[in-house]
């Protein structure tokens, strides 16, 4: 609200500043000293009048609180009741904040407060609101973990637009009201006012209200915690998560024999003894190797028979127009790892689906990268094209180029594959993207030879073809799950580039990654496919044999999905794959509530994820119902 002129502003000011920090920049990383003890510091922004602030301060004696207030006028209130009450908790900055890093070390902070900060109706100007995504972040960065973000606002569409917010960054909601004066509402922040809050109460309009958090990846065990080792700005856990789990379930099953125990964990393929399946056609070549065939270092990019032989693997009967380049990679996590560390910068965002595998957040953080969700799934369950273009738009506008991951055919963790049209659609997008931004589109075809018939999805190939000079599409193929060579770690990343140069400068710059990270791959399941294509009746066989696993996942996955409808739990509908997934608010409790009972499946961001490759089917169908006892249990 515009605040009349006030005479002698400046003159008032100076009288009234024993509280007002001049230079809040030169704080950074100090304001602990500056208060002079180790009490948690907490920050509003927008501070207006002061109210609210100045009250808490005054009740709260354990904590230090610093108000925020760009208009000076305005500001000038703040620092006239912190004269007269002189509280040694309160500091005030005269500041409109653009940068909160400019002010704040990471970890800085205990919690925030946005008190009715400004709407920004408009919607180019949503970025300006406090609690654009953008801003939250920051915010998040400069708390230290587990710090806390307490929002209030009478404005019912900011409120819905920031509630969005909230739920698409995953951050974890611990109160929430849109009410927050009604009678039965018990939460602390109704006790401290602001001027506008009591103003608007007396109307009677309804404050929203919203306190959230960024969720701990492992929580007491992470965050500082390091003795020699550097975190740079990662969080490292005890354990990764899913092979933890994996290895509870590998106890029980020790403990109390395998039929006692369901281990939907790892995405590998397991028959119904629980006994890894490999391919008995790749087992046979593989035994029959010489030690030149697979002892020497191979060429760091990949063999040649393997580098042709993989094109054909990714690409089926396709024969791209574009110029292809194929680099040997460690599985198909070595191709994501040099797609990001190559074609984005530091400190960039990588946009990948709001339902993602957990290593594509590992690789970003590991080399200084974040990433950043679109919503997967429109509301009719189709490909939000919607979505994916905003974050497209707004990414471009920050950045100077751009990596987005889509895995599909049958994504992890929900089977969907884009349709033919999805694909369309995304490149509709980007011919109207700027053409001097670079993306590269990283299509993570992890599973493609398990989503149904193989030509049929390999139907989108062309559309990659077709994509606008600005935009590199990358095919990222692993030979894990396809030849069942888990452990050997073979894969390759594909370019379907518009030149020869542009190819020629992706094999060059992920062949010097891999010299900096694994050196070469392995030699011997290279020799192993490029045999394969090099013998059809061999190929034949190959594809024969996983023809038949792929047709056993497909009947477990739709036994889960039978049993779900049975049982009226809502899942993501199976389309193929090794996995059903059930989203849910508190994924990691009921994953927790369901090993109690030797259910061992794996938590994600947005809901339970249940790998029916390596359940048997008798099994899967009993898996839905114990998910649903495990959420209305904790619901209660
Ligand atoms: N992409 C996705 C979505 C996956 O689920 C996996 C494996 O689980 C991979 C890529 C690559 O795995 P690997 O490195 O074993 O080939």
């Amino acid at each position: 609200m515009r605040q009349r002129n006030i005479k002698n502003l400046q003159e008032r000011i100076d009288d009234n500043s024993t509280h007002l920090v001049r230079e809040p920049e030169a704080m950074k990383g100090r304001w602990r000293e500056l208060f002079g003890n180790d009490r948690p510091i907490f920050l509003e922004i927008g501070s207006g009048k002061g109210k609210f602030i100045s009250e808490r301060a005054e009740r709260l004696k354990d904590y230090n609180y610093i108000a925020c207030e760009g208009q000076d006028n305005v500001c000038l209130r703040v620092l006239e009741k912190a004269e007269e009450a002189d509280p040694d908790n309160l500091k005030v900055m005269m500041k409109y904040i653009h940068d909160i890093h400019e002010i704040f070390e990471n970890g800085e902070l205990e919690g925030m407060f946005l008190n009715f900060s400004d709407p920004w109706p408009k919607e180019r100007h949503a970025k300006r609101r406090l609690t654009h995504r953008r801003n939250l972040k920051g915010f998040f960065d400069v708390m230290r973990p587990g710090g806390t973000i307490e929002f209030k606002t009478d404005n019912d569409d900011l409120f819905e637009f920031s509630l969005e917010e909230i739920e698409d960054q995953g951050y974890e909601i611990l109160e929430f009201t849109r009410d927050l004066h009604a009678e039965d509402c018990t939460y602390l922040s109704k006790e401290f006012m602001t001027e506008y809050e009591e103003r608007f109460m007396t109307l009677g309009k309804n404050i929203n209200y919203v306190k959230f958090r960024k969720p701990q990846e492992d929580p007491g065990q992470t965050g500082g915690n390091m003795i020699f080792v550097r975190e740079n700005g990662r969080t490292i856990p005890k354990e990764d998560k899913i092979f933890a789990i994996s290895n509870r379930a590998k106890e029980a099953i020790a403990k109390y024999g395998k039929e006692n125990v369901i281990n939907g964990t790892v995405g590998a393929l397991f028959d119904d003894d629980g006994k890894l399946i490999v391919l008995r056609s790749v087992d046979r070549v593989f035994k029959s190797l010489t030690p030149d065939e697979y002892a020497p270092y191979a060429p760091i990019g990949g063999t040649p028979e393997f580098r042709t032989a993989i094109k054909k693997a990714a690409f089926g009967s396709y024969e791209p127009k574009g110029f292809t380049e194929a680099v040997a990679t460690p599985g198909g996590t070595g191709g994501v790892r040099n797609t990001v560390s190559n074609f984005s910068a530091p400190g960039d965002r990588v946009l990948v689906a709001d339902w993602f595998w957990a290593p594509y957040k590992t690789i970003c953080q590991e080399i200084g990268r974040e990433i950043q969700t679109f919503k997967f799934f429109n509301e009719e369950g189709g490909f939000n094209i919607d979505d994916f273009k905003a974050n497209v738009l707004e990414l471009l506008e920050m950045q100077d180029s751009l990596v987005i991951i889509i895995n599909s055919p049958a994504h992890n963790p929900t089977g969907y594959s884009l349709t033919v049209t999805d694909w369309r659609n995304i490149k509709a997008i980007f011919e109207k993207t700027p053409q001097d931004k670079h993306v590269a589109l990283f299509v993570d075809a992890a599973y493609i030879d398990f989503a149904g018939d193989e030509e049929q999805y390999r139907q989108f190939l062309p559309v990659l073809d077709e994509m606008p000079e600005n935009v590199l599409p990358i095919v990222g193929y692993s030979a894990s799950k396809t030849f069942t060579m888990y452990g050997m770690r073979c894969g390759a990343m594909i370019c379907i580039a518009k030149t020869p140069a542009i190819a020629q400068e992706f094999k060059q710059a992920c062949e010097f990654s891999s010299r900096g990270s694994w050196s070469n791959c392995n030699r011997a399941p290279q020799t192993i496919i490029a045999k394969i294509f090099a013998d059809p009746e061999l190929k034949k066989m190959v594809d024969e044999e996983r023809a038949e696993y792929r047709d056993m996942l497909l009947r477990r996955g739709r036994a889960f999905e039978k049993a779900a409808k049975e049982c009226g739990l809502e899942m993501v509908p199976f389309d193929a794959g090794f996995f059903a997934s059930v989203p849910m608010p508190n994924p990691d409790e009921v994953a927790a509530e369901l090993e109690k009972e030797n259910i061992f499946l794996i938590p994600l961001a947005k809901g339970i994820r249940t790998s029916v490759a390596s359940v048997p089917e008798d099994k899967c169908v009993l898996i839905p119902a114990r998910i649903k006892a495990a959420m209305e249990k904790l619901a209660k």
